[in-house]
């Protein structure tokens, strides 16, 4: 018998899949971490889970407590799945930016939802911030605080890289990915390099966003934008602190779009559009390695969250982000 005790235990153990289109274009390995197979659709089930279970391991969050969290949508929604599995209550602060599927699913799903101005993280009206403010005031209320929870990345130190690593036997030449809070990125490229520091881990990063910099010369440097949601960052998070990174790849939005679509027409693969960005940073490190090496990264959501932007081609004419195909 092989059953999942609810959706908490159906959380994780998800498949690695071989991206063939693009993995027979290198000649290298390019696989898919299939995150988006998750029982609440994305990545953020993991740390959703863990944040959850060590606040009520250390007495933090009591029977009918609330958790209360900042998020671009995928945590939030992996929250809430849990808090409804686990009788407690989610409030979840979104900056209004983020794309109305995910908004109308947490509300769906139970969640009370407070849309908020997009404003800089040293704004303190910021959507990380405030949720911070408005947790301390609450009565029997957690902040799940996704970017400093150490938690988040724990998930992936003792889930997803073992898991990985397995899969692959441990013949793995390279780790790239984006990151949001970096809690996948790190986790995984600590539990990896644990195992064998030859394995090379490298930092992807969208337009927008200052990690490239950070990890090239040390300085963050914010230069354009992306369409993508849920990465790129402006600070080193507690999660991203002491992480390893070999190298970073920037990935430009029309590459990004061009994979997501590929993905969809050749593989049969429907993704959100920050695999475009992980899966263009594999391409790109397929292409510096050589044929031959194995390399992973993450399908972190589906496709069907973004149906309204990166899947409306009218949306993307508009953004002059039209693919050829
Ligand atoms: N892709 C998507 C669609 C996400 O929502 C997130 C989480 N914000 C990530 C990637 C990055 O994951 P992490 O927070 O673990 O860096």
């Amino acid at each position: 018998m092989d059953i999942k005790n609810g959706f908490v235990g159906a959380v994780g153990n998800t498949p690695l899949i071989r991206l063939n289109s693009f993995s027979d274009e290198t000649g290298c390995e390019i696989l898919g971490k299939a995150e988006f197979m998750n029982p609440g659709g994305s990545v953020k089930d993991r740390a959703a889970l863990y944040i959850i279970q060590d606040a009520e391991t250390q007495g933090l969050l009591k029977p009918g407590g609330t958790v209360v969290e900042g998020t671009a949508g995928n945590t939030g929604i992996g929250l809430t799945h849990i808090c409804n599995a686990k009788g407690y209550k989610c409030l979840i602060i979104i900056p209004e930016t983020q794309s109305q599927e995910k908004i109308d699913l947490l509300k769906t799903l139970g969640a009370e939802v407070r849309t908020v101005p997009a404003v800089p993280y040293k704004d303190p009206n910021n959507y990380v911030k405030l949720s911070g403010r408005i947790a301390s005031e609450m009565e029997n209320a957690i902040w799940a605080n996704q970017f400093d929870n150490l938690s988040n990345r724990r998930a992936h130190y003792e889930t997803t890289g073992p898991e990985i690593w397995a899969q692959t036997d441990g013949k793995i030449d390279a780790w790239v990915t984006a990151t949001g809070t970096g809690g996948t990125y790190a986790g995984v490229a600590l539990f990896l390099k644990s195992k064998n520091p030859n394995i090379r881990c490298v930092v992807a990063d969208p337009m927008g966003s200052g990690l490239y910099s950070y990890v090239k010369t040390g300085n963050i440097v914010l230069e354009g934008s992306s369409i993508t949601e849920g990465i790129g960052s402006s600070r080193i998070t507690s999660n991203m602190q002491g992480a390893p990174a070999d190298d970073a790849i920037r990935v430009d939005d029309h590459e990004a779009v061009r994979v997501v679509y590929q993905l969809l027409k050749k593989d049969g693969l429907f993704m959100g559009g920050s695999v475009g960005i992980n899966v263009g940073a594999a391409i790109a490190l397929a292409k510096q390695l050589g044929p031959g090496h194995t390399i992973v990264t993450v399908l972190c959501d589906g496709g069907s969250r973004y149906q309204s932007k990166l899947f409306n081609r009218q949306w993307l004419a508009e953004r002059g982000l039209l693919p050829a195909v």
